[in-house]
């Protein structure tokens, strides 16, 4: 069921899917870190334009690897008091590194969904092959 124009569904872009129709996924084959160009089902153009999902990571990536970040970081303070801070600050600093990488498509796909709940695409912006 294809997700209505000023709606946002949060499932499917938590499985990496179509912000549309829920069904394509939206990496490309193999990769982790890109988008196929549109869904081949609903038509639906995953990258509007150049630097589309510069956004993604500025606002949505950052803010929660600086909010984990922040948090484990505290946690590490509070339960482990004896613990030196530079080895607070490495583990932090693994951390992010690893989950940065990981939330990059998640982050991306959040930005696409926002960006169908706030600018929902019209039939003349849709994906051709
Ligand atoms: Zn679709």
């Amino acid at each position: 069921m294809p997700t209505p124009q000023g709606k946002l569904r949060l499932l499917p872009l938590f499985r990496l899917r179509c912000p549309y129709c829920g069904s394509t996924p939206l990496r490309a084959d193999g990769s982790w870190f890109y988008f196929r160009p549109g869904c081949k089902i609903c038509d639906y153009v995953y990258e509007r334009e150049p630097g589309y999902f510069t956004g993604a990571s500025w606002m949505i990536n950052y803010a929660a690897l600086a909010g984990s970040g922040c948090m484990l970081g505290a946690l590490l303070l509070v339960l482990l008091p004896n613990l030196d801070a530079l080895w607070v600050a490495a583990l932090v600093s693994v951390f992010l590194i690893i989950f940065g990488m990981w939330f990059i498509p998640y982050s991306m796909a959040l930005w696409l969904g926002f960006d169908h709940l706030l600018h929902p695409l019209t039939q003349a912006d849709r994906y051709r092959e």
